[in-house]
């Protein structure tokens, strides 16, 4: 049972909802001792489930997974009937579980909570409710859910039809009868596409005005997947338990097999057995890249505009039926009944408004473009005002009367999606910046509950009364929520996803992406880490650990798990010969890099001997002579060739338009310092002779270097400088080795656990050069002279331990008058940026550095960045 309130009217916390999340966190709350008090503007519990009532309406997520389960005996004592519920026997699982656990009595139904307000003195929330009922508490809790408010339709004159009218989302309770009527159904997401087949059997003629074609697959709905049940009756905790730490919030083994390579018969076999499933998880585990690339992605499109062709028999309606305007995936996919079946039927017809676009709604039915049609009802399948909407339809004002609208006018800022800075004890339950609606919801929702009553459990503990997000951990977390979203297809879309439903919504990409498992570790880390990024207060003090709780590029992090994975033995531990096998062999692994115009192999003469050299010239226009990069590549001065930076070069060729010259230089141990950067210098020097030749503009040379190879390519410039020529445009250093000084600050952050180690580079060192020469300009030109130097970009990685000496490198260049632009590379490490095909989030970086290129040569015609 419930405490009962200590003040009439004021509570420990007040939860706004009552489907799935509101009725879980009542239960925990209860447990915590809290008095609490629940508000739905609905006359049940159910949320979505209350409100859905509409033809067809059904989960999407299989019942074996869409429940609770906090409870083990309430997972004995109910039997789902199918493999996916309707919403009838949804919301009558939530009623049980309501009664069963006595939730109805602090439950006030029919009341829409209106207002929230931060008192700064009582530090307690003052809540409003339509009833013009005012209560205090010290927690507000927003279980408001995310597909809550409906869009309402903005369709001209949408208020005129004599008809009846209904929106999926509002259905009637006692149902509606269209027998023998001329029905509009308007929308075909996942309402539309789940009640469309259902109404057609009632209707005379069904008319459906479809804006957007979407991508839908056969539910094949059932009994449960017996595989399934096999699985939770043999370890129902561990099965639950892999739920928890997957992906998607079900147990599923991702697919490795990447669609661009994997053969035909893999391809059609992985996909016909996705689609033979009729699951949302299965039809997206199809190819692991699909999600992220293009060419990947239209292998699984098209396969399933293929099936639609097969299934509707009128090639015009197929043929708008099939999605061609976003990538598969990147609107929620809908699973269905019948729904291309239904447009054989003769009574049923399409309407594209991409060709025919509504007028407006007139008192007998819609006036299109080019027809007038008449109705008897109208269904309105059009969405929700989704993840932000339920939570700024209430007035909620934090410190200093700041409200939440105005805070989150061009996109919601959340830490961790469950806060926001400057609302304290301000809790949302699947806010955006959670994975919420890309997952299954319950097991979300559990985690979000979970979480909250643990927070709340500790603060008491620890005798504080407020707890709030910090500035600088909300946008560490904004930012990397982006960066999720930034790597997959997902922003290219106009989806409720991305806001883009509603009109005059900011473009933002609303969940997390990173999946559920992931996020879980990182609200796990957060409260290990003693509440990183959130500011506690109490009687007895403040206390705030601020910080980031994830700065990686999330693909950065992919890969840096993977090289875990493999167990390599650490690089510096073997002879200069083994590592280069290494290395030799991890490159086999790797994609190519983009196409290129045309590559050719050369040898230059250099001061100890031949110097391999690789010409990569772009493809396509302008013919003639373009201006030439000498690039040299890293490894540490031991490390490396041709081959190992090839990928880089294509991209560098392709990005900047112009030619790029690979020149290998000798390496120790067996020549030592300084043979690297003597061959540097006459390597400039050589492609300066011979630039027409090359097929280059004599004059406009630039040089670019990656880490050791930035090293050679900087001292290379000073050589140059000093010696009066070659005249050189610029220089680009990438994540460069300047200086032999190891205990700058990014050496002690970043000296282990990035690939690029103190102890690698210790061992690089070791191999190059003696300590007495380490501070010769040649080795560690940062101790140089520097005016007189060409325009300069160097790219500096957050996860470098070069990273500091880049920086000063930058600073030192600009202090003796060069023009320098400095490319943070966030979230990298030292070798990310150059993981061409890999890692996608580099390509920002890599395109930052073709445009300094371009820069350098004013006259170089523009180029479009490799696809
Ligand atoms: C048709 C449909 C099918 C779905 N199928 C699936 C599925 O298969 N799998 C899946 O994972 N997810 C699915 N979802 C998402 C679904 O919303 C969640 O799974 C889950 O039901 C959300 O529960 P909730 O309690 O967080 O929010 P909701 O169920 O939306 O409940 C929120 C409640 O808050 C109330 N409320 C909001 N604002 C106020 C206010 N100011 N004052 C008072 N009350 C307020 C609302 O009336 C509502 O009852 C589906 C959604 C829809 C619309």
């Amino acid at each position: 049972m419930n405490k009962p309130a200590s003040v009439p009217g004021q509570f420990d916390a007040v939860v706004v909802g009552a489907g799935f999340s509101g009725l879980y966190m009542l239960y925990r709350l209860r447990q915590l001792g809290l008095s609490v008090k629940v508000f739905d503007s609905a006359g049940d519990v159910g949320g979505t489930w209350y409100w859905n009532r509409y033809p067809g309406a059904r989960c999407d997520i299989p019942t074996t997974d869409y429940a609770y389960s906090f409870d083990p005996d309430l997972e004995q004592e109910w039997t789902w009937s199918e493999k996916y519920a309707t919403q009838p026997e949804i919301l009558d699982y939530l009623r049980f579980v309501t009664d069963r656990h006595g939730l109805r009595s602090d439950i006030e139904f029919s009341t829409t909570v209106t207002s929230a307000r931060w008192d700064e003195q009582e530090e307690r929330w003052r809540i409003t409710t339509d009833a013009r009922k005012e209560l205090r508490c010290r927690y507000y809790i927003m279980a408001t859910g995310c597909l809550s408010v409906p869009k309402s339709p903005d369709i001209d004159g949408a208020s005129r039809f004599a008809g009846r009218v209904y929106f999926t989302s509002r259905w009637p309770h006692e149902g509606a009868d269209f027998t023998g009527q001329r029905v509009a159904v308007i929308g075909t997401g996942s309402s539309g596409i789940q009640s469309i087949p259902l109404i057609a059997r009632q209707a005379s003629q069904l008319t459906v005005f479809q804006r957007t074609a979407n991508f839908s697959i056969p539910a094949h709905n059932g009994p449960a997947s017996a595989e399934r049940l096999k699985q939770l009756d043999e370890d129902r905790e561990g099965y639950r338990h892999d739920a928890r730490w997957s992906r998607g919030g079900i147990p599923l083994e991702p697919t490795d097999i990447l669609g661009v390579t994997a053969s035909e018969s893999v391809r059609r076999e992985r996909f016909e057995a996705a689609w033979a499933q009729g699951e949302l998880f299965g039809i997206l585990n199809v190819f692991a890249d699909q999600g992220l690339n293009p060419a990947s992605n239209d292998i699984v499109a098209e396969m399933i505009r293929e099936k639609i062709r097969s299934i509707v028999t009128d090639p015009g309606a197929a043929e708008a039926l099939s999605p061609k305007d976003h990538y598969f995936g990147t609107k929620r996919p809908c699973l269905d009944t019948g729904y291309f079946e239904t447009f054989n039927l003769p009574h049923v017809r399409l309407v594209d408004l991409r060709k025919q676009p509504i007028v407006s709604v007139t008192e007998e039915g819609i006036d299109t473009a080019d027809e007038s049609f008449a109705f008897d009802a109208l269904v309105y399948a059009t969405g929700f005002d989704a993840m932000t909407g339920p939570l700024v339809a209430v007035d909620v004002a934090g410190r200093d009367g700041v409200s939440l609208r105005e805070k989150w006018a061009s996109g919601p800022s959340t830490y961790l999606g469950l806060m926001t800075a400057g609302f304290p004890n301000f809790f949302m339950l699947t806010g955006p910046g959670s994975p919420s609606v890309l997952s299954n919801m319950t097991v979300s929702i559990e985690q979000h509950v979970e979480w909250v009553t643990g927070c709340l459990k500790d603060l008491r503990e620890a005798g504080f009364e407020t707890i709030e997000p910090t500035a600088l951990a909300e946008s560490g977390w904004n930012q990397h929520v982006q960066d999720c979203a930034a790597i997959t297809l997902h922003p290219t879309a106009n989806s409720w996803y991305m806001g883009a439903n509603v009109p005059g919504k900011p473009r933002f990409f609303l969940p997390y992406i990173g999946g559920v498992n992931a996020y879980r570790q990182a609200c796990d880390d957060v409260v290990s880490q003693g509440y990183l990024g959130f500011r506690m207060t109490g009687p007895g003090g403040t206390r705030c650990r601020d910080g980031v709780i994830r700065r990686m590029q999330p693909d950065v992090a992919m890969v840096m798990e993977l090289v875990a994975a493999m167990g390599l033995p650490p690089v510096d531990t073997l002879s200069a010969a083994d590592a280069r096998a290494l290395m030799a062999a991890m490159a086999q692994t790797r994609p190519p890099g983009p196409e290129v115009g045309e590559v050719t192999d050369g040898v230059i003469t250099g001061p100890g001997g031949d110097l391999p050299y690789r010409l990569y010239r772009p493809a396509g226009p302008p013919e003639g002579p373009r201006p030439l990069v000498v690039y040299f590549h890293g490894g540490g001065w031991v490390l490396g060739d041709l081959d190992s930076d090839d990928p880089l070069c294509r991209d560098l060729c392709a990005r900047s338009g112009a030619l790029v010259v690979s020149v290998n230089y000798r390496h120790a141990p067996e020549a030592r310092f300084p043979a690297a950067a003597l061959d540097a210098f006459a390597a400039v020097q050589w492609v300066d002779a011979h630039a027409a030749e090359l097929g280059g503009i004599p004059g406009q040379l630039a040089v670019a270097g990656w880490s050791a190879g930035g090293n050679v390519a900087t001292v290379a410039c000073q050589l140059a400088r000093d010696a009066g020529g070659p005249y050189l445009a610029g220089q680009v250093l990438i994540c460069p080795v300047v200086d032999s000084d190891m205990t700058r600050l990014s050496y002690q952050e970043n000296g282990e656990g990035y690939i690029l180690t103190t102890a690698l580079m210790r061992w690089f060192w070791d191999h190059y050069a003696d300590p007495a020469d380490r501070g010769d300009r040649r080795a560690a030109p940062l101790r140089g002279n520097l005016p007189g130097l060409p325009p300069t970009c160097i790219v500096a990685a957050d996860f470098d331990p070069l990273r500091d000496e880049g920086v000063a490198y930058a600073r030192a260049l600009e202090a003796a008058g060069v023009s320098v632009r400095l490319a943070r590379a966030r979230g990298h490490t030292h070798t990310s940026v150059t993981m061409v095909g890999v890692v996608i989030s580099g390509a920002p970086v890599r395109a930052e550095i073709a445009e300094a290129l371009r820069n350098f040569f004013p006259n170089a015609a523009p180029q479009e960045p490799p696809s």
